[in-house]
């Protein structure tokens, strides 16, 4: 595959496509200043990425429409050169929810359609105003969820032109297989994003998805921010790692170029988040060079099968610590807090 910066879409299932590199805008609400995402879009679109990541939960969703909607007043781009994710959250489950919620995220957006959403995690919180709910005394409120009927509910958003393709996040193999298994399926989804870096190479759940057209999207590509409320601290900071790094040396790329171009050219797509703009120009320079199959396979070698991305925020900030992973067992979902979530059932 010969891809360029100015193109490397790769297909969908549904007949569209995704460029393989996106901006991530996730960034702790409490620590970014006003604007920075809505800066970093449009330096991003500058640099030539053409897809966003976002989500009505990281509170910077106007931001990026706004950064969207100068560039195509400048003739920078056409709406249509944009590829937007945006993700409907945990509180959004029950079937009626979903199309409100959409109609919420573009009304946010100033956007007709979206172009791709997805569930952002398997399990759910009680419908209600809260983003994140609790009991009088701290505890989250979980909430069951029917998966399928929420698929159908993404599925009638898609019919109705208002998410041009629809996906999933944080799915494992057996809820994946929910979905594809559903009687009266219509549309498959066509993506999965999921934790994936030369950390946590996914090769089974890659495979699963290879198999039924399903595009990997990897989440936090470099390694994370390293936020201690939902990262697993004791796995070493990717970016550091000697094997990258000499790699890199080689070509006069960065670690971080290096981790992107080799999940990029194992099909994933990665979606880099820097508010930074010396760093989102760096991170999207990953075309002019490839590496070589005794470098992947190098890079392969380093998987430690271990997660930073462990939601820990939503079981420890609790007073009691098990109440989340009581509760996620009660419903089936205690892989939400073991360090395979995605590769194994
Ligand atoms: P990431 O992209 O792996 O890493 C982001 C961190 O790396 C930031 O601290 C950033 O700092 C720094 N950075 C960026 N480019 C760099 C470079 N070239 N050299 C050194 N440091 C660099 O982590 P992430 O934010 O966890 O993941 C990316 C995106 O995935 C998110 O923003 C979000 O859109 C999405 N996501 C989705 C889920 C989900 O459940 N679906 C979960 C997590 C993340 P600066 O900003 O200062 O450059």
């Amino acid at each position: 595959m010969n891809l360029t910066a100015e193109n490397h879409r790769i297909p969908l299932s549904d007949g569209n496509s995704i460029p393989l590199i996106g901006l991530g805008t996730y960034s702790d609400p409490k620590k970014t200043p006003k604007g920075a995402c809505a800066e970093s879009v449009k330096i991003a679109i500058d640099a030539g990425y053409r897809h966003i990541d976002g989500a009505f939960v990281y509170y910077n969703e106007h931001e990026v429409g706004q950064a969207i909607w100068e560039k195509i007043a400048e003739g920078k781009v056409k709406r249509e050169e944009i590829f937007y994710c945006g993700k409907l959250w945990n509180t959004c489950h029950p079937p009626e929810l979903v199309r409100p919620t959409l109609e919420k995220t573009l009304k946010i957006l100033k956007l007709d359609y979206v172009d791709l959403y997805i569930i952002e995690l398997p399990m759910a919180f009680k419908p209600g105003d809260a983003i994140y709910p609790r009991d009088e005394n701290g505890k989250y409120l979980y909430h069951e969820t029917n998966l399928c009927a929420t698929w159908e509910a993404m599925e009638a958003c898609k019919d109705a032109g208002l998410a041009k393709s629809i996906g999933v996040s944080n799915f494992n193999r057996r809820q994946l297989e929910m979905i594809l298994n559903k009687p009266g399926l219509k549309h498959k989804p066509v993506s999965n994003q999921v934790e994936c870096h030369p950390y946590f190479t996914q090769p089974k759940l890659l495979e699963f998805c290879r198999q039924h057209g399903i595009v990997i999207v990897g989440y936090s590509p470099l390694g994370t921010s390293r936020d201690e409320m939902w990262v697993n601290m004791s796995s070493p900071p990717l970016l550091k790692d000697p094997v990258l790094n000499a790699i890199g040396k080689k070509y006069n790329k960065t670690a971080a170029q290096v981790a992107l171009r080799f999940s990029i050219q194992r099909g994933v797509v990665v979606i880099p988040k820097s508010f930074h703009s010396q760093r989102i120009r760096e991170n999207f320079q990953i075309f002019d060079f490839s590496l070589t199959d005794k470098e992947m396979k190098e890079i392969e070698a380093l998987n430690k099968n271990t997660r930073y991305v462990e939601m820990l925020i939503l079981a420890l900030s609790s007073p009691d610590y098990c109440a989340g992973t009581k509760a996620l067992k009660c419903l089936g979902l205690q892989h939400l807090f073991s360090t395979n979530i995605t590769d194994h059932r």
